[in-house]
């Protein structure tokens, strides 16, 4: 049995999330408490993997363009966001993403490159790179 894990948008640790049983279809929506309290929303998506819905302000820079991004999920293989710039980036581009975490254990920055996998008007998904 696989383990999975998210990380608590609260308090910064990881979380294990159990595998959903043969009746939980794709792209359904866990809920799980995390120790510290927080309830977290995670997505079990197609790929079978796990997306953690975020709300965080980052942006995206490219070699001849940058925007805001708003990071909508996460998840070990990549983000999904909203942006205002959406004609700067096509599918196979590779950005960086840039964004701050703060848990209580004190702020982290975070920059992971990333290629673009999908955009459909402001919606964009990317995979890391890294
Ligand atoms: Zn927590």
């Amino acid at each position: 049995m696989a383990e999975h894990y998210v990380e608590c948008r609260s308090c910064g640790q990881e979380v294990q999330v159990e595998d959903p049983d043969d009746q939980v279809g794709d792209d359904s929506i866990i809920r799980i408490t995390c120790s510290c309290g927080a309830n977290l929303e995670v997505l079990y998506d197609r790929r079978r993997s796990f997306r953690l819905f975020v709300a965080i302000r980052g942006k995206f820079q490219k070699a001849t363009s940058s925007g805001g991004i708003l990071i909508k999920d996460l998840s070990a293989h990549g983000l999904r966001f909203d942006t205002q710039e959406p004609d700067c980036l096509a599918v196979g581009d590779k950005i960086e993403i840039e964004y701050h975490t703060s848990f209580s254990a004190g702020k982290s920055h975070i920059k992971r490159r990333a290629e673009i996998e999908r955009v459909d008007g402001r919606d964009v998904s990317a995979s890391y790179l890294d």
